[in-house]
């Protein structure tokens, strides 16, 4: 590895579709550490919500969407493209044929089920808590440790607790654990990053979220299961930005009983479903199976190209294949 990266003239450094705060996190540590020495790029498909924009680093990352014949040049010279957190080629959206036709190597650090094999070289490990944190141990492996400093330590902190929602989830872990007592030394706060991440919503953000709560949610008891649609109309209606539906389809399981919730948000060619699971539901074998997503076992999600109504009766069509993970007390 460390052969591969001294030779390396130009690096990307590369995350999933809608990147969420490990994916920005990811990049943003990993990029972090390689820029210092090499000719690393930054790089996500599309745009990313603001309430992560005040990360350090966050104004280097190119968004590939806005500049697209320069990120396909960007890619097609690379010789090394790192992958983070994701885990089939497929997962960086309308990148996906760069990715695929570019001649450089693809080494990937994630921490979802099943990777593709398309991956050269895979760092990855289902158990931890974010892919940020693989980052980090990463860069230890390399010998590096001291070169972990206050930018790294927030981009891997803000991949850690949003994964987590805050240590609520996946979080058995204890090396997630001796990882972040680290990131403090470096001198990080969390108060601060909490509310950065967490309380920096639009008042039409908090209303919509409100208006899903009172007048969208559905529940089927019979399969203990919790979901919210949300239209276009309705989007629009609250000013929907990028980053808005983010959290909302964990509400859904905080009610007693239930164990599992599903969001449809409906976007312009495909509806984005959102699942959640408590206990032994397996929402990655659930949107893989039905829906051509994946995750893991008790967060994952899916593109599902139809309508909402018919993505929605699909849905629920299948929720008897799973009486018995769905009926257990
Ligand atoms: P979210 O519901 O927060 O968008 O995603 C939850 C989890 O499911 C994340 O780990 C994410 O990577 C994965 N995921 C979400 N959408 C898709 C998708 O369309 N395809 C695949 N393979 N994974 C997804
Ligand atoms: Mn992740």
């Amino acid at each position: 590895m460390q052969q591969k990266l001294i030779t390396a003239k130009n690096i990307v450094v590369l995350t999933h579709h809608n990147p969420d705060g490990d994916a920005v996190g990811s990049v943003l540590a990993l990029w972090f550490y390689l820029k210092n020495n090499y000719n690393a790029v930054a790089m996500v498909p599309n745009d990313f919500p603001e309430f992560y924009k005040w990360m350090p680093g966050a104004e280097h990352i190119k968004i590939a969407s806005k500049s697209k014949e320069e990120s396909s040049k960007l890619l097609a010279n690379a010789d090394l493209i790192f992958c983070l957190d994701f885990n089939s080629p497929d997962r960086v959206g309308p990148l996906a044929n760069d990715l695929k036709s570019s001649t450089a190597e693809k080494i990937l650090i994630d921490h979802h089920l099943l990777p593709s094999d398309f991956f050269k070289i895979a760092y990855t490990q289902a158990e931890t808590s974010s892919t940020a944190e693989l980052v980090y141990e990463f860069i230890v492996a390399m010998g590096d440790e001291k070169l972990i400093d206050y930018n790294i330590a927030v981009a891997v902190y803000v991949g850690i607790i949003t994964d987590t929602g805050s240590f609520s989830h996946s979080c058995n872990y204890p090396q997630t654990y001796s990882i972040t007592s680290r990131l403090f030394e470096k001198g990080i706060d969390a108060a601060v990053i909490q509310r950065l991440v967490f309380c920096n919503f639009s008042e039409s953000r908090l209303r919509l979220l409100g208006y899903c709560l009172s007048e969208k949610l559905t529940i089927i008891e019979k399969y203990s299961t919790a979901y919210i649609v949300i239209t276009k109309e309705e989007m629009k209606r609250f000013h929907f930005k990028i980053g808005d539906s983010e959290g909302i389809v964990n509400y859904g399981l905080t009610i007693k009983g239930i164990k599992m919730a599903a969001l449809f948000t409906e976007r312009n060619d495909y509806v984005k479903l959102s699942l959640r699971s408590a206990g032994e539901m397996d929402v990655d074998k659930f949107a893989r199976k039905h829906f051509n997503g994946a995750g893991h076992k008790n967060a994952s999600g899916a593109d599902i190209h139809k309508t909402l109504n018919e993505s929605v009766q699909d849905f629920i069509s299948y929720l008897p294949l799973y009486e018995k993970e769905l009926s257990k007390k």
